[in-house]
């Protein structure tokens, strides 16, 4: 039998996401992931913690089990989650919502973003800004709403745009500016200059701001910045998060958005005919984590922040040049020094397994075919991991250089 090409194979496939026989390759993650089981190596490729996050959390999506909450919830979410993500916003953020009409529930921060591209884009000359290298979903979300991306290179040490750079990328076809931060893969965290750029730009080219800020409580140094609290910024920007990352649910797929109140009811438009709802006993799970205290929120960026230096020691013992992340489970590492004659990250996160027992994403899995020689050496290493791990981690990429 042969498949007739959707919608969905024909995007991908003019985005290069499809090889020319329909065959869909695996995510990266997927991938990295089997080999990691395949060959017991140890997995810092695929961005999930390999501990329990906060026991009240996890407790709360037993007791709704066990008292009934399983069956569908209402469309926008559970009123409690509704709520709690409002009080989130208005407690770390000083953002204050309607959380009947301007938050949305989602299932996971990535249905939030497809329903949100879906919904915002329409026009094959409909433009995307993002930057570049990005969470590999972008390129696929933004083929599959039938626009184009335009990227913005992010380059080392510090992995910050360039501002020239950044306004020559937006112009009067931009839609969306997708901004991912904190930033993964690069670990980076937007500064206050280019957040506001974001912005001007937003309001000089009439754009909406799309925010992913899944890593907003993984932040190393100082208090996450969502864009919406620029001034001007409100009216014009969807911030989008989730609880997988804050509270080591990946699993659960609890995502949520908040926006003015028409934009969130046309991203419900598209998100009831995709998913409808999800996650019925974890969505109040959710909510008791959004509302734990402060010192819960921090404690789980200072555990990260350890993971994170402990990580980077062993990467720079074991001979790669570290680009300190400020955010986020990931760090970038240069291999130049440990590639073999000919070989690329790519073919060394393919051999890594192998030579010491550890999976790693190169970072050419995040960018446009055409950028590819400029990250060709980068390797993506996840720090999500218990410490004793990634000192095993360590000890085993010790060996690389020998
Ligand atoms: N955005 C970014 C930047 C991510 O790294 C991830 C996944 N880890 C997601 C979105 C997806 O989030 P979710 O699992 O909540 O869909
Ligand atoms: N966001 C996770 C990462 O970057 C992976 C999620 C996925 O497998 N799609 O590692």
């Amino acid at each position: 039998m042969s498949v007739i090409p959707g919608a969905w194979q024909r995007a991908a496939r003019g985005a290069g996401l499809l090889s020319a026989d329909g065959v869909p390759a695996p995510t990266i993650f997927a991938e990295m992931s089997a080999l990691a089981a395949r060959t017991g190596a140890i997995n810092l490729g695929q961005g999930f913690p390999d501990e329990d996050g906060p026991a009240e959390v996890l407790e709360a999506a037993r007791a709704a089990i066990a008292h009934g909450g399983n069956q569908y919830p209402p469309g926008r979410g559970t009123a409690d989650l509704l709520t709690a993500v409002a009080e989130h916003q208005e407690r770390f953020y000083g953002l204050r919502l309607d959380p009947e009409r301007e938050v949305l529930i989602t299932a996971g921060a990535t249905e939030a973003l497809a329903a949100a591209l879906l919904a915002l884009l329409g026009d094959p000359d409909d433009e995307v800004v993002v930057f570049e290298p990005f969470y590999d979903a972008y390129a696929a979300l933004v083929a599959l709403a039938g626009a184009r991306l335009v990227t913005v290179p992010l380059r080392r040490p510090d992995f910050q745009p360039d501002i020239d750079e950044l306004r020559r990328a937006v112009g009067d076809r931009t839609r969306v500016i997708l901004v991912n931060d904190p930033h993964n893969p690069t670990g980076t965290v937007l500064s206050a200059e280019v957040r506001s750029e974001i912005v001007r730009l937003a309001h000089h080219h009439d754009a909406l701001i799309v925010t992913d800020e899944v890593y907003e409580h993984l932040v190393f140094d100082g208090a996450h910045v969502p864009i919406a609290t620029l001034p001007g910024a409100a009216e014009r920007t969807l911030t989008i998060s989730s609880g997988g990352k804050t509270f080591a649910t990946t699993g659960w797929k609890i995502g949520w958005l908040s926006a003015p109140a028409p934009l969130v009811d046309a991203v419900l438009a598209v998100k009831q005919w995709l998913t409808y709802v999800n996650g019925a006993p974890f969505q109040p799970a959710i909510a008791v984590g959004l509302r734990l205290p402060d010192d819960v929120f921090t404690g789980i960026a200072a555990r990260l922040r350890e993971k994170r230096d402990v990580l980077g020691a062993g990467l720079t013992a074991a001979g790669f040049e570290v680009s300190v992340p400020r955010g986020s489970y990931f760090t970038v590492a240069d291999a130049a020094p440990l590639l073999r004659t000919g070989e690329d990250a790519a073919d060394f996160c393919r051999a890594l397994p192998g030579r010491t027992g550890v999976v790693a994403i190169p970072l050419t899995a995040f960018v446009t075919p055409a950028q590819r020689a400029d990250y060709a050496t980068l390797v993506r290493f996840a720090a999500c991991k218990r410490l004793d791990v990634i000192a095993e981690a360590s000890n085993r990429l010790a060996g690389l250089g020998a």
